[in-house]
């Protein structure tokens, strides 16, 4: 689960990691009592769950209450478009005392899947045009164990920032470390750290990714949720208790277990197409679960063909029938769909299709299935 700046900053105040001073604002009629408060010259920043902010006009640096006024206007109920992200709407800006920036530093602390570490990642070349420098210049950007950062002072003195600042950097690592154990996060990130004129460490942007199996451990987290930057149809999987995650091709699957749902991705796959989702119903679905995800796969426009891979061990055909049909009924679906079921009372499942009046098409095994998807 992604968060915002605003409530990243937060997190990274509570735990004695030094941010502007900021205000966050969401209706246009309180923007001038919020630039008023925090003062120029400042710093208008939309609060979406994307980076490349700065370079998509959602952040502004005023120096005047005039010019304040108006780019706060501007973002607040703006549409921001991002390459990785697609399009955001603005919600609310964050409006922060501006900071005189001496030199921009990347810092992150993150899972490595890899490696199986935590690293931390580093760099004296940090701002806006990170990306960049990773493909240009990838010997500029630090990558170790976070161990090896524990053990050695190799690492931070390498960047040869002076001792005070080398310190300063020290404590805060040590601090994002911290908040990664304690509250379960994947990554921790300050794109850029700046290092002021005055010499103090000031994060100017933070980025926090929790960790979703984590989350029941950590209400205080959970909270922070902002429904609105969810995938809905993803959101809607987690209300009703599916496994669901949205991919981005044409055919949409329902399955039951997770490994049967990964093994069905390659059939797809294999068959020259590409899964809109992953679904897995889970061991023991009843006829309304079936019946609530197979709404949720037709609901996607996105989608343009269903195969329903059920193998019934501990689910029965028979409900998987029933409650595609009863979904199938009240939606009028004109999609192809593909049925490939098989175990415990399969020919009561298929009696009940076949009655049913709708149009499915049957397959007898995994090699008819991947015949009929590579036609669709
Ligand atoms: P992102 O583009 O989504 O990563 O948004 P950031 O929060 O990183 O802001 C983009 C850029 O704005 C930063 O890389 C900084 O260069 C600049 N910026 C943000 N806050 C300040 C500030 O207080 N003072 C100055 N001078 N620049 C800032
Ligand atoms: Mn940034």
């Amino acid at each position: 689960m992604k968060i915002h700046e605003y409530q990243a900053k937060q997190l990274f105040k509570d735990y004695g990691i030094n941010v502007p001073n900021s205000v966050l604002c969401e209706k246009k009629e309180d923007i001038d009592a919020c630039i008023e408060q925090i003062g120029t010259p400042c710093v208008i920043k939309a609060q979406v769950h994307s980076g490349a902010r700065g370079k998509s006009g959602g952040v502004k640096i005023a120096d005047n209450y005039d010019s304040a006024i108006e780019a706060a206007h501007k973002i607040l109920g703006m549409e921001l478009i991002f390459k990785q992200a697609g399009i955001k709407f603005v919600n609310k800006i964050l409006i922060e005392e501006e900071v005189n920036i001496k030199k921009e530093i990347y810092l992150c602390v993150t899972f490595d899947r890899n490696c199986e570490e935590i690293v931390l990642i580093i760099s004296k070349e940090g701002g806006m045009d990170i990306e960049e420098v990773s493909q240009l210049y990838p010997e500029k950007i630090f990558r170790v164990p976070i161990k090896d950062f524990f053990n050695s002072n190799a690492v931070l003195n390498s960047l040869e920032l002076g001792e005070e600042i080398t310190e300063k950097l020290s404590e805060i690592i040590i601090l994002l470390y911290k908040l990664v154990i304690e509250k379960d996060a994947l990554q921790v990130e300050i794109n850029p750290l700046a290092i002021t004129v005055d010499d103090n460490l000031v994060a100017l942007d933070a980025k926090i990714v929790f960790d979703d199996n984590a989350l029941y451990k950590h209400n205080d987290i959970m909270l922070l949720k902002d429904e609105a930057e969810e995938n809905p149809y993803e959101l809607k999987a987690q209300k009703l208790g599916l496994n669901y995650v949205k991919l981005k091709g044409r055919i949409g699957c329902m399955v039951n277990g997770a490994g049967l749902a990964m093994t069905t991705m390659d059939i797809i796959k294999y068959a020259g197409k590409k899964a809109a989702n992953f679904l897995d119903v889970g061991g023991g679905a009843s006829s309304e679960k079936i019946e609530q995800a197979f709404k949720l796969l037709v609901s996607d426009k996105d989608v343009s063909a269903i195969f329903i891979n059920i193998f019934g061990g501990i689910l029965r055909c028979d409900y998987l029938a029933e409650g595609i049909n009863n979904a199938a009924r009240t939606l009028n679906i004109e999609l192809p769909i593909i049925i490939r079921m098989e175990g415990t009372n399969k020919e009561q499942g298929i009696s009940i299709l076949n009655n049913s009046g709708l149009k499915f098409k049957i397959v007898q095994d995994l090699n008819e299935a991947i015949e009929v998807i590579r036609k669709i």
